[in-house]
């Protein structure tokens, strides 16, 4: 197989913004499907080196065609796993695998109808996240910030008390994921050099 035939992902998104090298995935699907990612994959992952990503992710298109959005032809990745697969013969056969348990899994359809009370795990998931989101809008809206701990207190909280569900963990991932590069909100040092969160300019 040549070469040429495979395509860098080039969606990279930084602190400098997105760079839309291709238009066909678009900004409004790309944060419509990252909580769906992050829950159907296990975490706000690199889906190859199962690393943490933070800064810098790419939305990797499994079969390598860049013009397959289907959400269960991406994964989350890495750059340095975004570049390796080109050349690495494992990782192409795990994305093709990951593509066919992807198309035969339910979990897209599962996700996409409104979410009544939290019946599966997916659903409570759901219901957790908006939680998280909401009770961030109201907080920052009204007092400008709000300490990253108290945010990961409060939210466990109300997410424990309101789906019966809501490990730190699930928490943290939550504000890791509404604090990302694309997201209304991000994590900054105030004066004692404590973590809050702030509304992102421009958001
Ligand atoms: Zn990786």
């Amino acid at each position: 197989m040549s070469k040429a035939k495979w395509h860098y992902d080039f969606n990279i998104i930084s602190h400098r913004g997105v760079f839309p090298v291709t238009k066909n995935l678009s900004y409004h699907k790309k944060l419509e499907d990252l909580p769906i990612l992050i829950q159907r994959d296990g975490g706000f992952t690199c889906w190859y080196c199962k690393k943490e990503l933070k800064d810098q992710y790419i939305y990797e298109h499994l079969n390598n065609n860049r013009q397959d959005n289907r959400i269960e032809n991406l994964v989350l990745a890495c750059q340095s796993c975004n570049i390796k697969k080109i050349t690495d013969f494992d990782m192409q056969i795990r994305a093709r695998d990951k593509l066919k348990e992807n198309e035969d899994g339910n979990f897209v359809r599962e996700i996409k109808p409104e979410v009544k009370m939290p019946t599966s795990e997916i659903d409570i998931n759901m219901s957790n996240s908006e939680i998280t989101r909401q009770y961030l809008e109201e907080v920052i809206n009204t007092d400008g910030s709000i300490p990253f701990s108290d945010a990961l207190n409060s939210c466990a909280f109300l997410c424990k008390d309101k789906t019966g569900h809501g490990s730190q963990q699930a928490i943290r991932n939550y504000i890791q994921m509404l604090t990302s590069s694309v997201a209304p909100f991000m994590v900054i040092l105030d004066e004692k050099k404590k973590k809050i969160i702030v509304k992102r300019s421009g958001k």
